[in-house]
């Protein structure tokens, strides 16, 4: 009987949760609510695709069929969906500036080569700027040349590579750099990578181009906007669903 009466009781706990709701409700009568005053526009509906995209918005820039987006994309060999470098690396006709890049890369199945010399390729922003793709599956290299390195500037934030002929992906945003008239660097440009869904790189500021025999520097003047370029080393890694999308700042209405 005594313990029926003890059940029937609401728990303390319940109590003060019962009582920060009425709390609350009598805030939110009793306050004005803050609002920005900003006159934002409604976002612009993008259907986001299936899984690895494209999104609607975004711009193919290989499906698996066509590499004639790209100078040089003649040279390279395109096989049941994916692409394989040769001769030369590539370059899209088109330039971009703030950009989302999703691209996805293979390192060849049969391991050959050590260091830099096994799976290295490379995608280029703007021209200048590389995120290195090499098999760094149990692979040994100097730490800022290993997969989802800025070349020469820094390594990725931890090693996220698959085994050597699996598909895995970079997910890179990309912020151009900004110049005054003069082609002095009014803001550096700014890189975060995703490999295989694993944040490498964090708004990463660079300090500028990435090149194998100098220090990084930027070009002055530099242009506003700059070709996707992916590398050509020798080695045959393989490429597939390439797609970006320029980035802009939420609109506001007029
Ligand atoms: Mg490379």
């Amino acid at each position: 009987m005594r313990h029926g009466f003890l059940r029937s009781l609401p728990s303390r706990g319940a109590l003060v949760v019962a009582s920060l709701a009425t709390a609350l409700v009598a805030h939110a009568a009793f306050v004005d609510e803050y609002k920005s005053g900003i006159p934002w526009a409604e976002p612009v509906v993008v259907d986001p695709g299936p899984v690895g995209g494209p999104p609607s918005d975004a711009r193919q820039l290989f499906d698996g069929k066509s590499l004639n987006q790209w100078q040089g994309g003649e040279k390279w060999e395109i096989r049941d969906g994916y692409a394989i470098p040769r001769e030369t690396g590539i370059t899209t006709k088109d330039s971009f500036g703030d950009v989302q890049l999703h691209l996805e890369w293979a390192s060849p199945e049969k391991v050959e080569g050590e260091g830099q010399g096994r799976g290295n390729s490379g995608v280029y922003l703007m021209g200048r700027y590389e995120v290195q793709i090499l098999d760094s599956f149990k692979n040994q290299t100097y730490f800022d040349g290993q997969a989802g390195s800025l070349y020469k500037q820094t390594p990725p934030m931890v090693n996220a590579c698959r085994k050597p002929g699996e598909w895995q992906s970079y997910d890179i945003l990309f912020t151009a750099p900004r110049m005054d008239p003069q082609g002095k660097v009014t803001t550096p440009a700014f890189i975060t990578v995703l490999h295989n869904g694993v944040v490498v790189q964090n708004h990463f500021e660079l300090k500028g181009g990435t090149f194998y025999e100098r220090p990084p520097a930027y070009d002055n003047p530099h242009p506003a906007t700059g070709p996707i370029q992916l590398q050509f080393h020798g080695n045959p890694v393989k490429f597939r669903n390439i797609w970006i999308r320029e980035m802009k700042p939420a609109p506001l209405t007029k």
